[in-house]
């Protein structure tokens, strides 16, 4: 079995009791960062566990070590540094191949926080139907994707980190500034000691002084 366990993106009171019973029951923990990994497994009171590192970039090798494992009947628990694996964060391609090589284990996920959902729930705009777009390219495609928001008719969510957190809402200043009454919403450290949502507009982007600490996500309002 391949669990797939999502796990507190802050508090760590966010952690569910599948996800606590399946940390405590399985033979070994695929993770990102084994550091983060063994220190949540500390903090919420967990057994020590095997932890096998798995990274965007793992190779084939590796995702067939851990085919194996799972081949052979172990009980593999998939969990990323903070939320929902395979959301911005490695585990789609085991997921992938676990899936398609299922006649000898099963996948199954064990559901939880994610920092994009926590900030659309927060945000206060519509959001029936909502356009994640991850974190923003860099460069190729990066003014064209800034440019479409003028015209998206859902409510638009992504990740930013904290090094270009200005340089990316003044981005969105400038390419916004014909639609000054769109809402953004910028939802820092949610769940954590220091959370602030701020809900402001185009208009009044610029003027708003912003604590440039921390993990961020930005939700802006549809045309
Ligand atoms: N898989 C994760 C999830 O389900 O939310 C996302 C991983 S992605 C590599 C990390 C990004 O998520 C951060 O750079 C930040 O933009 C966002 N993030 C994670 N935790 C957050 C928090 N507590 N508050 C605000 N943003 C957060």
């Amino acid at each position: 079995m391949l669990s797939i366990v999502s796990t507190p993106i802050g508090n760590l009171g966010d952690i569910t009791l599948r996800a606590l019973e399946t940390l405590k029951e399985c033979d070994a923990i695929v993770c990102e960062d084994t550091r983060v990994t063994g220190k949540l497994l500390q903090m919420l009171d967990l057994p020590k566990k095997e932890l096998i590192s798995l990274h965007g970039y793992s190779d084939t090798k590796k995702i067939n070590a851990i085919l194996k494992r799972l081949a052979e009947g172990a009980h593999l628990a998939l969990v990323s540094d903070a939320g929902t694996p395979c959301i911005s964060d490695p585990g789609y391609q085991l997921v992938s191949v676990a899936l398609r090589q299922g006649d000898t284990h099963q996948v199954e996920v064990i559901p939880g926080p994610s920092a994009f959902l926590a900030a659309l729930s927060a945000s206060g705009l519509p959001i029936n139907q909502f356009l994640y777009l991850g974190f923003l390219p860099l460069k190729k495609g990066r003014q064209t994707l800034l440019a479409s928001f003028t015209e998206e008719k859902r409510t638009i969510v992504f990740y930013e980190s904290v090094h270009r957190i200005e340089k990316t809402l003044r981005e969105l200043v400038g390419a916004l500034r014909d639609q000054p009454n769109r809402d953004i919403v910028i939802c820092r450290e949610l769940t954590k000691m220091h959370e602030e949502i701020l809900r402001t507009t185009v208009a009044e982007l610029a003027s708003i002084s912003l604590t440039q600490k921390g993990e961020f996500v930005i939700v802006i309002g549809a045309v």
